[in-house]
């Protein structure tokens, strides 16, 4: 992967990005998402976010090397803080971060969100306390995607606060736009994870006493949602 040829992962990302946006990428590494991004005249003005010297170093690079530094802001910093007022940000992209990690970005740097951003995000687990967060600070999830790579299942998420949305626990595991659309990479990743699962309890099985019950019971619920899910005729919501 680079700046002239994304990942399928990145890619899918990319898609979700509005033509025209100003567009803050946080953690954004290598910086490719942004470059290409902006080579494809996607994007008007962009702000990379890097809490860490080496990536941010690498992001300097790629967009220096690509003549773009008029363009891309390269900062160091921790989460949203990469986002300035003057910045006009007009959505923001996290991803390949677990979704607690980028829940927590979300939420320590709500003093940098206008609320008018596009928020694409790509957790990699960690699913069900992101879209959590989404709903209780008025989120609407807009659009998911699930796909595969290099043997990895990966999710996109796109919401935006337009509005209040309730979304069942069923839904906030599984994310309420999947859950409709049932596509057949959304159900593979299901087959496979409800196999883990059942390994799972099996495991608790053998080892009962050190396992406390509340555990086991939280993912004896997971193992039926996603049996009922994958049922023949399965759960519609
Ligand atoms: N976004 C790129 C992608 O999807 O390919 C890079 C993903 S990389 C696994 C995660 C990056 O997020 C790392 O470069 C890490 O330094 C950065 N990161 C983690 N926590 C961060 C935070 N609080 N603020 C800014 N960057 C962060």
């Amino acid at each position: 992967m680079n700046e002239q040829r994304l990942s399928v992962r990145l890619d899918r990302v990319a898609a979700h990005v509005p033509a025209g946006a100003r567009l803050a990428d946080i953690g954004s590494d290598h910086g490719y998402l942004l470059v290409a991004l902006m080579n494809r005249g996607v994007i008007a003005a962009a702000v990379a976010g890097e809490v860490a010297l080496t990536p941010f170093h690498s992001a300097q690079r790629t967009v220096r090397e690509n003549g773009l530094s008029q363009r891309i802001t390269v900062r160091l910093a921790n989460g949203l803080a990469a986002i300035e007022p003057g910045d006009g940000i007009t959505a923001i992209s996290l991803c390949g971060m677990g979704g607690e990690t980028i829940r927590d970005i979300l939420d320590s740097g709500k003093a940098h969100l206008s609320g008018e951003e596009r928020l694409i995000l790509q957790p990699n687990g960690g699913e069900q306390p992101l879209r959590k967060w989404l709903m209780e600070n008025g989120y609407r999830i807009l659009c998911e995607e699930v796909l595969r790579e290099n043997r990895f299942d990966y999710e996109i998420i796109v919401a935006e606060r337009i509005g209040p949305a309730m979304y069942s626990a069923e839904e906030l595991y599984f994310g309420p736009l999947q859950l409709q659309e049932r596509s057949s990479a959304f159900l593979a990743k299901w087959q496979r994870i409800l196999r883990l699962k059942q390994q799972t309890l099996t495991n608790f099985a053998r080892a009962r006493k050190a396992v406390p019950e509340e555990k086991v019971q939280e993912v004896a619920q997971q193992a039926r949602w996603i049996s009922e899910l994958l049922a023949p005729g399965g759960e519609r919501r």
